[in-house]
């Protein structure tokens, strides 16, 4: 049983405590439709495993998940391939961006772990090789293990990420020349930009990753996802790899596993008590929302609930 904590209370508390010094950072301009976001929003939601809602301003407001996504994909390509997922891409920690090249060429067309741009595309390759129709096959595992039906891909963000995809197209090309992409480039960067553009409010991830906080079973539909090995995989990368070139800053400021995306979410959960998403657009330069890193910091800070 989670101790009683008023989350709502600690939400509050770190807010109104916001400096004009915390209100840092860049929304994504890199994708031009994640532009256009009101770089003011600020969302958090808490779920327990006891499923307790807290939540805080636009917790319920819908917007670009982008590599949180890379999460759900990673367990549903697990499900489907098991343990030889790991002959195509590693699980060690990057310490480069999220969409460096350099790597690949020591590395030979294997990427350090599936959180990178390019380990989420061989995920994606691995998707494409093993399903019919992967698109909607992906999506349907999100609506069915998280229990929403509603859960979309944004194509107007899609079409954006594809235009100006040129640092991804290039990620793929070169693992196709290195025999790590089997299937066709384009057709393998469609399924990962529309895997990017999933819309997902707050609350409503928190609710399709907390079977990461209950053993690989989602305590809202009482479905398993994934065997609890696999879970303890999953937190264990996410711990590692989810900020990128920030994952050792991530653990050392706030000490759980999560990971972010440049819609401005990061997705933290603590294993056996809860799961916690906050959105703020603005970016720091590693490409992590930077009032989001401030919240789940204060959050374990104050709670004395981080993992370490
Ligand atoms: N869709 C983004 C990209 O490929 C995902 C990056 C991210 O969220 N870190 O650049």
């Amino acid at each position: 049983m989670t101790d009683a904590i008023d989350y709502q209370e600690i939400f509050r508390e770190i807010v109104s405590g916001f400096t004009d010094a915390d209100d840092r950072g860049d929304v994504a301009a890199y994708i031009p439709e994640l532009g256009k976001i009101d770089p003011r929003k600020l969302g958090i939601h808490l779920t327990t495993v006891e499923q307790i809602h807290y939540s805080f301003g636009d917790s319920d407001e819908k917007f670009s998940i982008q590599s949180i996504a890379k999460v759900l994909s990673l367990t549903l390509a697990l499900k489907i391939l098991g343990k030889d997922i790991w002959t195509r891409v590693g699980v060690e920690p990057s310490g480069s961006a999220f969409n460096s090249l350099v790597q690949l060429e020591y590395e030979k067309g294997i990427p350090r772990n599936p959180f990178i741009n390019a380990g989420a595309i061989v995920v994606c390759d691995i998707l494409v090789s093993c399903l019919t129709d992967p698109k909607v096959e992906l999506l349907e595992f999100i609506r069915e293990t998280s229990g929403i039906p509603t859960i979309d891909y944004c194509s107007t963000v899609a079409e954006s990420e594809k235009r100006m995809g040129f640092r991804n197209i290039a990620l793929v090309n070169f693992m196709k020349d290195f025999g790590n992409i089997h299937n066709d480039a384009d057709l393998v960067l469609d399924l990962y930009f529309h895997l990017c553009s999933i819309e997902m409010s707050c609350k409503e991830i928190v609710q399709a990753f907390l079977f990461l906080a209950a053993d690989g079973i989602n305590p809202v539909t009482k479905t398993t996802v994934i065997n609890s090995q696999r879970s303890k995989r999953i937190n264990s990368l996410m711990q590692m790899c989810g900020f990128y070139d920030e994952a050792g800053e991530f653990a050392f400021r706030v000490g759980l596993p999560g990971k972010s995306g440049v819609g401005g979410g990061i997705v933290a959960v603590h294993p056996g008590k809860f799961c916690i998403a906050v959105w703020s657009p603005k970016l720091n330069e590693n490409g992590n929302s930077h009032k989001g890193m401030k919240v789940l910091e204060e959050v374990t800070t104050k709670t004395k609930f981080s993992i370490f």
